[in-house]
């Protein structure tokens, strides 16, 4: 059993609509900060929760990763990893703590080789998840970082050791 929906088996279409929406969602930061942030996030919120919940099964962390990761929520992972699996993967690609269920990782990996712009990214380290954001808007938090109000929550960039596996 894998989690989510099956449009997360197409990650190439799923990562060219993130693209255009984080460009649209950014380019009205004007409209987002002249309401407020806290007005703009009672606004957003519900719709972001109904996507994301019905395509990623979302778990509101508040910080999103999606593209880092496959198009695949890591929340989902039973221990809540967001850097890669634990290494209790079973020989059949499921989770060991849910025995009925893919490893969100194994999931993860296989999605972002066949992702062309963001793909790379799963090599990446991500920052600790700062739980105080958990429940708030993922969007509007993405602006909340850039004016200062959060930390930045930029992922460490590594460089790729196999870069054919994207190609
Ligand atoms: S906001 Fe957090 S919980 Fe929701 S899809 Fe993104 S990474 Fe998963």
């Amino acid at each position: 059993m894998k989690k989510g929906s099956w449009i997360q088996n197409y990650p190439k279409g799923l990562e060219r609509l993130y693209k255009f929406a984080e460009r649209v969602f950014l380019g009205l930061d004007g409209l987002w900060s002249g309401l407020g942030y806290d007005m703009s996030e009672k606004l957003i919120k519900p719709a972001e929760d109904l996507f994301k919940t019905v395509v990623f099964e979302c778990n509101e962390c508040g910080q999103c990763v999606l593209h880092y990761t496959g198009m695949t929520c890591p929340m989902n992972c039973p221990k809540q990893l967001r850097n890669g699996p634990c290494g209790g993967t079973r020989v059949n690609g499921h989770c060991e703590v849910e025995e009925d269920m893919e490893c969100v990782w194994l999931n993860a990996f296989e999605r972002s080789v066949k992702m062309p712009l963001y793909g790379e990214e799963i090599v990446n380290i991500e920052p600790m998840h700062n739980w105080i954001r958990e429940g708030e808007s993922a969007w509007i938090n993405m602006l909340r970082e850039k004016d200062g109000t959060y930390q930045d929550s930029t992922p460490e960039k590594l460089e790729l050791a196999d870069r054919e596996l994207w190609e």
